[in-house]
């Protein structure tokens, strides 16, 4: 391996994927400028299942054990595919990130059983925020808010040494957001030298094809919840978006969206008052019988009482269930089987990426619903951009450089967005 210093003329900084060349997921970028270096990104791949995370970690000095050189780990936004191995370093690294992020990510923890906290305390870090340049040694960093399906995501402009690298982080144009898209590609901070653009759509999508907007999702869910019957949803509640898009169908069906203590936790944590929270019509508070035995054993009593004055007991649920939408979980399935006849008419959504389908836990919970009568239906849209975006984005940006992160077809970079693409190996180091 080259060392992070080799080669470095004047004017130039250099650069590591230690790991998003070949992939989507796990990503993790080390910047090095005069002596001193920041991580974009520390993920947990995809597939990394069963095996030992610690094992994961990038060979990265300041992961291990200290490192002063080592200035801090900036997140591009709050999926564990960019985060999760952060928790696994040895050291206490500052964590940079967005001041939601930090809050959601804090919430959604003690959920988690075992969660290995994230230095989401760390003082003293400054915060992203949309085109508020922050300083880390030579590094000058300028976020720029983004549509993806993620709250609080950002691309990062890197600055040092006079040269301009930008990251795309994970990004899209069809999403509630879709409007800082625009922004960044109409008004684009050039110049700028390298491109690290994603390209998560590569292989799932035709050159052509497009997404079906947020917008889109939400007129059909409006259809499915139009006759009655229980309605469960499986969304993630950190898909801030999609939570919306279904209050929204919710409200315009005259349904009731019911909401467990993690959703509204992660809804509150986004400190946005237009994000549906306890208390807004149309929106009801269940405990399902699994999370109300991990409050007792983690003891945060403190969360239930917050959401006292909202809460529905079964009683209540049965005689809502007819018209209610769910956000809805596996494990919230014996919640159903005892409200009588709730499963007559029933449908259940499955509104996330249908790569996690195949799983044997997810297989299990389809044989679950079919033993009850039900069919899971699919009603989706991505958090990346099409094919036809990433283009409008490679090309508003004009990099002297572009280079493929975050993608499992890097190979068709050049012949798709016809510029100069360098193709770059993990742990390659190459200078901006
Ligand atoms: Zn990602
Ligand atoms: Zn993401």
């Amino acid at each position: 391996m080259i060392s992070a210093e080799h080669g470095a003329a004047r004017n130039s900084f250099n650069v590591c994927i230690h790991r998003g060349t070949q992939q989507i997921g796990g990503t993790c970028i080390e910047l090095s400028c005069q002596g001193e270096r920041i991580l974009l990104d520390l993920g947990l791949p995809l597939d990394a299942d069963e095996t030992d995370p610690v094992t994961l970690l990038p060979p990265i000095s300041g992961l291990h054990s200290p490192d002063p050189s080592l200035l801090a780990l900036v997140l591009s936004h709050g999926h564990a595919d960019h985060w999760g191995l952060a928790p696994h370093a040895g050291t206490a690294l500052p964590i940079v990130m967005g001041a939601a992020t930090r809050r959601i990510l804090r919430a959604a923890a003690a959920f988690v059983p075992r969660a290995v906290p994230l230095g989401t305390e760390s003082e003293g870090t400054p915060d992203l925020e949309d085109r508020k340049t922050i300083h880390l040694g030579p590094f000058a960093i300028t976020p720029f808010l983004v549509d993806h399906s993620a709250f609080d995501a950002y691309a990062l402009l890197i600055e040092a040494n006079g040269r301009r690298l930008f990251y795309s982080g994970d990004i899209r144009a069809h999403g509630r957001k879709a409007a800082l898209f625009e922004r960044l590609v109409s008004n684009p901070p050039r110049p700028v030298h390298t491109l690290l653009m994603e390209g998560s759509s590569l292989g799932r999508l035709g050159p052509g094809q497009l997404f079906p907007t947020e917008g889109e999702i939400e007129k059909r869910l409006v259809e499915r919840f139009r006759p009655a019957g229980f309605v469960g949803i499986c969304a993630s509640a950190q898909n801030i978006d999609r939570v919306v898009s279904i209050y929204r169908a919710c409200k315009r069906t005259g349904r009731t969206l019911v909401l467990d203590l993690y959703a509204l936790e992660v809804l509150a944590a986004t400190g946005n008052p237009n994000i549906p929270q306890a208390g807004w019509p149309n929106l009801a508070v269940y405990v399902p019988e699994y999370q109300r035995r991990h409050i007792k054993r983690t003891e945060r009593f403190d969360i239930v009482d917050r959401y006292k004055p909202h809460r529905i007991y079964r009683e209540a649920l049965g005689k809502l269930a007819a018209r209610a939408v769910m956000l809805f979980r596996p494990a919230m399935l014996n919640d159903i089987d005892l409200l009588p006849g709730a499963w007559l008419g029933a449908q259940v959504i499955w509104s996330q990426w249908d790569g996690y389908l195949p799983s044997p836990a997810n297989q299990a919970f389809q044989a679950k619903l079919a033993e009850r009568g039900v069919t899971l239906e699919v009603i989706h849209t991505s958090g990346h951009a099409s094919i036809v975006d990433l283009k409008r984005l490679a090309e508003a940006m004009a990099p002297d450089v572009l280079v493929p992160v975050h993608t499992f077809e890097g190979d068709r970079f050049s012949e798709i967005f016809g510029m100069n693409v360098c193709r770059r190996l993990d742990g390659e180091w190459w200078e901006v």
